[in-house]
């Protein structure tokens, strides 16, 4: 049976969802705040796919490794100390996830979510005739420390253990791997499932599609509360009066928990802000996209441009540039990539997006058991272009009071900090 669906935000969660949920025949509108020309943390991001980030955000070690950063002004990971009862709540939660069996659990699950959605990003790719530069490249994990590459090493062995395949590769075999740039570095781990597109074309290709499919986008308008019913949610006001639905979805990014609030919910949820500086003339083009493993920089060749994209700061919703910080991301390139200067990013304007990161680095995707017609769909991190088609189309298959079977979605709950 065709519903009426509002989707509330346009990000790359928001128009994966009304993908699915279009193609499944129902009648969506995606509402947003930002106009149709935007430029949020979905455009500017890295374009990443990586069945190798099977490995949660909060893992034994990142708390010491915070410590350590939070001094120095060009770090890639600051959490700016401010007095907030949630920064407090979400710390001590994060501190509670970070250990070895919590990402135990979660391995599978993101490994699952992270394979499904590259095989739907294949689809999606024949579908909107490769309109978002989709290349199954593989992507290596840059080592400039013998100490790094033994690290990273461990983490193939698990990728393995887990059949996602990697091999590690020493530094001759990592120039022969992408002779197109000169690299400084002492080896690499190869991932060759992860792959790389560009979020300009995805994201405007998809809403394009969208609007030839009869999705209807309501643009500048901010969504402020729900109004009730029993267990259900009859319409969402917003700035433009209350609109009404059969099923509300909630891909607000970093904001979900705002709205979450309204139906009290508890979506726990901190903005990870983070940066990209894009050269649109680079002196030397890589063909697989990388991390420079020690600085944290991802490093993505969009057609003839090559993006550059780095940093966690927990510093709220303020999405101001911290030239220091860019300035980190800028050094760090220069010592991986000899031929690079940093005069070469002399003209480039930096650009910031803010990750919606929950405390246990797992999204939360699912219908909430408070409300019966309300899914959300949110808090997808450093994941949330890899991770887009595959909650996309769960969302949908909830939305028809299905159950995906692609993982165990018990860790993805929406209610699990509702204690
Ligand atoms: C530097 C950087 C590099 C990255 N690289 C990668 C990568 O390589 N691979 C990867 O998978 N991910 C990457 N990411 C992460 C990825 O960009 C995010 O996970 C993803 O964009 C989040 O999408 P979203 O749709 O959840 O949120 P958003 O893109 O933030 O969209 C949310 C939308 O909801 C709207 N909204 C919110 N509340 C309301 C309201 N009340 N009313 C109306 N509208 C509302 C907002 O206006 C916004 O447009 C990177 C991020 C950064 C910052």
């Amino acid at each position: 049976m065709s519903k009426q669906i509002v989707i509330i935000g346009g990000g790359i969660i928001g128009l994966t969802s009304a993908w699915y949920c279009t193609q499944r025949g129902h009648q969506v509108t995606v509402i947003d705040r930002n106009p149709k020309t935007r430029d949020g943390c979905s455009f500017g991001n890295a374009g990443m796919i990586v069945p190798s980030h099977f490995v949660p955000l909060a893992a034994p070690g990142m708390i010491k490794l915070g410590l350590k950063w939070m001094w120095n002004p060009e770090s890639p990971f600051y959490i700016r100390p401010r007095a907030s009862w949630d920064l407090l709540t979400w710390l001590w939660r994060f501190r509670n996830a970070c250990n070895a069996s919590h990402v135990k659990r979660s391995a599978p699950v993101l490994r699952d979510l992270h394979l499904a959605s590259r095989a739907c990003f294949q689809e999606l790719s024949s579908e909107l005739e490769d309109g978002f530069s989709l290349t199954p490249n593989g992507l290596l994990m840059l080592c400039r420390s013998d100490q790094a590459l033994d690290e990273e090493a461990e983490t193939a062995q698990l990728a393995n253990s887990l059949n996602v395949e990697a091999c590690v590769l020493d530094a001759k075999a990592t120039a022969e791997k992408d002779p197109s740039i000169e690299m400084n570095v002492a080896g690499s781990v190869y991932y060759p499932r992860d792959c790389h597109l560009s979020p300009y074309k995805l994201m405007n290709a998809l809403q394009s599609e969208l609007s030839v499919r009869g999705c209807q986008f309501l643009w500048e308008t901010d969504c402020t509360r729900f109004h009730l019913q029993g267990r259900q949610a009859v319409a969402v006001e917003t700035s433009q009066g209350p609109i009404d639905a059969d099923e509300f979805i909630i891909c607000g990014g970093v904001w979900s928990s705002q709205l979450g609030q309204q139906l009290q919910l508890k979506l726990p949820m901190q903005a990870g802000k983070g940066y990209s500086i894009t050269l649109d003339q680079p002196c030397q083009q890589p063909s697989i996209c990388s991390i420079l493993t020690e600085a944290r920089v991802a490093v993505t060749p969009m057609d003839s441009s090559l993006r550059f994209g780095g940093t966690m700061e927990i510093s709220g919703l303020d999405q101001s540039i911290s030239q220091s910080r860019v300035r980190g991301i800028i050094s760090s390139i220069t010592d991986y990539f000899p031929k690079f200067k940093p005069a070469d990013f002399e003209k480039c304007e930096p650009w910031a997006g803010l990750r919606p990161c929950s405390p246990d680095g797992l999204p939360y995707i699912g219908r909430s058991g408070t409300w019966e017609n309300v899914i959300v769909s949110t808090g997808h991190a450093m994941m949330g272009i890899s991770l887009a088609p595959i909650t996309g189309r769960c969302v949908a298959e909830i939305a028809d009071g299905e159950q995906p079977n692609v993982t165990n979605f018990e860790l993805l709950s929406p209610d699990r900090f509702s204690t």
